[in-house]
């Protein structure tokens, strides 16, 4: 199979991983960079991430034109993936969803702060991009290479940042980091939630969170991927892989 066929197929794990686990619903969606062109990247035509199949998965230029449309109708919020691909050449996938959990966290003040430290990776500090401040009112999709190079400038070089009233970015240096973090970004504001209601939550230091990605090995990433791939009825590839799939 040729990195670009195995990447495809991890592309489509990915979206079905996601919607299996509750990250996504019918809306929502992964992309990786090209691994033959740094500047293209892949995502799904606009369908619901666990219907996905090989054929739905489209090239895009950085600004979010098809490369090969075939009468695909694309996300109306590709741009997310763009912008970012565009502003951070160490990112090769990114996932955009609607997680109700983080929702609350993007319409407060209250922090979306990580507790638990399978929750590191989404890191401290994470950013809430509110489209208001400088597009108005708006229906609140990302639907232009402005405002996604805004959200971009907001992401800054964080894993993660929450878009107020809507749901949040994920990037990462390959695909199944991006999914992980995802995952667990949505864990971290259930338990965030729990912990608050009992009391004050007591979250990670940035040293414990430094700690725990210096210690992290690319084996977390794979027994996660595997028991993931398990539950959504996906096949686990678990040879070596390289451009966007390399293991961290
Ligand atoms: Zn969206």
């Amino acid at each position: 199979m040729t990195v670009l066929a195995q990447a495809l197929e991890e592309l489509v794990t990915a979206n079905r991983i996601l919607a299996c686990e509750g990250v996504v619903d019918s809306f929502g969606h992964a992309s990786i960079r090209h691994p033959d062109r740094p500047d293209h990247y892949i995502l799904s035509r606009a369908r619901a991430p666990e219907c996905i199949e090989i054929e739905d998965l489209m090239e895009f230029a950085a600004d979010g034109t098809p490369a090969d449309p075939r009468g695909r109708k694309p996300y109306a919020e590709r741009f997310i993936h763009g912008a970012v691909y565009e502003a951070r050449p160490d990112v090769r996938a990114v996932v955009h969803h609607h997680s109700p959990s983080v929702i609350p966290f993007s319409v407060t003040a209250v922090r979306l702060t990580p507790l638990m430290h399978m929750c590191a990776g989404i890191g401290t500090g994470i950013p809430t991009w509110d489209s208001r401040t400088k597009f108005g009112d708006t229906n609140l999709l990302v639907t232009t290479m402005e405002m996604a190079r805004d959200l971009a400038g907001a992401l800054g070089d964080r894993p993660v940042a929450l878009m107020r009233g809507h749901g949040a970015v994920v990037a990462g240096v390959s695909l199944r980091e991006v999914v992980f973090n995802s995952i667990y970004l949505q864990l971290n504001a259930d338990l965030q939630m729990k912990a608050t209601a009992l009391g004050q939550p007591m979250f990670l230091s940035d040293g414990e969170v430094a700690a725990v990605l210096r210690t992290r090995s690319s084996f977390t990433f794979e027994r996660a991927w595997e028991g993931w791939c398990h539950r959504a009825g996906r096949p686990y590839d678990s040879r070596p892989m390289e451009g966007p799939l390399a293991k961290v």
